[in-house]
């Protein structure tokens, strides 16, 4: 059955109050149709809006359904695979306007908060921690690479210094990155729809984009209404499913899970994560936690590819957080749930045009809020004529997985499971 509202997650049970927006009916007109009210589909609306066009978003269930309002809340600079690999794939032209962006969309994302006032628990502070001294290279590899593109805000820490920072005993040491932090995802989404409606911008929920009808001025389809637009924006992402068929062949949904711990006392909350930074580890399926604003873990890991449902996320999830802090074996979680991001084989978003009016970025492939927010600004840039740092992204190749849509999920579990091999032997 189709869903209708949010998924059972801590961000739902938090969220500020919204009003319910009715679905489309009858045919309409505007100057863009954007397909899906998540960071990409929202942030892209409202940089539009922003410059003088009319916007009508369409979603298939609530603003923020989809994994803008339900993942680990971390601001993580840069993409979910390095700017050295574009070097190696796009060359140096590319690499440098890619590079100069990577840090972009966290800048975004704290002007849109500060703009439109968006209570959203901005934190400032993300921490990258490594298991062993190979990670600890990568990471000083990592920030002299960040360095050579002008993010020169990084700090290394030393095992002493990661444990002041983070109190488990499981890290050699880690990268911290004042320019990270985190946010309550689901408030950030549900401030910038706001704001998207504060400038005239119109949002219809519980309206399912059925078909899109290419040409001229293209036509948007749901149940019970269409709209007529000079450019559609394609942003369903990992919940696209088959809308856009070339779209669906080259990425692949893949699930991941999020715990959330009943209200911590403030001592334990202060003594686990003292500056209030956010982590993620360097393994390969990575762990990521922060505490919220009300003082929970939020805890979350592992990769479902495919996005299948897994019967008991905390029974998948649990056994980690507690190898990270034993000191919360006895604390009750309160939430858990799964959410999809969308994999790509080069682990790039992809970014593109069908025909001349249809606009599409997805599959941020795990690292997704901050690229979402840069996403939406160089969509708009696209459409009002500039398209340089748009073509910057879409003339990365765009692959289709080995073994198509049958296959694609059994052959990438096996690339996984050697990575995974790799992280717990050390090599
Ligand atoms: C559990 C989880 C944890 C994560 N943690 C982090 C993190 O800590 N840091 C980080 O950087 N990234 C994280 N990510 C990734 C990040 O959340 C995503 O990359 C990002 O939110 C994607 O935003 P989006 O707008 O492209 O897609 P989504 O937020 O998924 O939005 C797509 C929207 O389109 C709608 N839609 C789809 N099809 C249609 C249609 N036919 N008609 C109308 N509407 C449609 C959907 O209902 C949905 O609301 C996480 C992801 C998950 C799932």
């Amino acid at each position: 059955m189709a869903e209708t509202q949010h998924t059972t997650s801590y961000y739902a049970a938090s969220a500020n109050p919204t009003p319910s927006r009715p679905p489309l009916q009858g045919r309409h007109e505007t100057d863009v149709c954007v397909i899906g009210a998540g960071y990409t589909g929202i942030s892209t609306a409202l940089f539009l809006l922003e410059q003088g066009f009319k916007v009508t978003v369409l979603e298939a269930v609530k603003v923020g359904f989809g994994a803008s309002g339900r993942n680990g809340g971390q601001i993580v600079n840069s993409y979910s695979r390095d700017i050295d690999v574009i070097e190696r794939s796009a060359g140096a032209q590319q690499a440098r306007m890619m590079g100069e962006m990577a840090f972009e969309g966290a800048r975004i994302i704290r002007e849109r908060v500060a703009k439109y006032n968006i209570q959203c628990d901005l934190k400032n502070g993300g921490v990258f921690a490594a298991f062993n001294e190979k990670q600890m290279g990568h990471l000083q590899a990592q920030k002299k690479l960040w360095e050579r593109y002008g993010h020169t805000q990084l700090e290394m820490l030393d095992q002493r210094r990661i444990n002041e920072v983070v109190n488990t005993d499981r890290y050699v040491g880690g990268m911290l990155d004042m320019s990270g932090g985190h946010i309550h995802p689901l408030n950030l989404v549900l401030g910038e729809a706001e704001a998207v409606e504060s400038l005239g911008g119109i949002i219809h929920e519980h309206s399912t984009v059925t078909r899109i009808e290419q040409g001229a001025k293209p036509v948007v389809h749901t149940d019970k209404g269409q709209v007529v637009a000079n450019f559609v924006v394609v942003a369903g992402n990992a919940y696209l499913g088959n809308l856009v068929p070339q779209l669906a062949a080259k990425s692949m949904p893949c699930g991941t899970q999020v715990i959330t711990t009943e209200p911590l006392s403030d001592e334990l909350a202060q003594s686990l994560l003292p500056q209030d930074y956010c982590v993620e580890d360097c393994a390969y399926l990575l762990d990521y936690y922060r505490l919220s604003g009300d003082k929970r873990m939020i805890f979350g890991g592992g990769v479902v590819y495919g996005a299948r449902d897994p019967a008991n996320v905390e029974a998948l999830v649990r056994p980690n957080l507690i190898k990270t802090f034993p000191q919360l074996k006895d604390v009750k979680i309160d939430y858990a749930w799964t959410g999809n991001f969308l994999l790509t084989l080069s682990r790039l978003p992809q970014v593109g045009r069908i025909g001349d009016n249809i606009y599409y970025s997805q599959g941020c492939s795990g690292h997704g809020v901050t690229y979402t927010h840069l996403a939406g600004k160089i969509l708009a840039e696209a459409i009002r004529g500039q398209a340089e740092r748009f073509d910057a992204f879409a003339s990365l190749p765009h692959y289709p997985f080995p073994g198509g849509r049958l296959f694609r999920v059994p052959f990438t579990a096996v690339g996984a499971w050697y990575y995974q091999m790799r992280d717990k032997l050390g090599f």
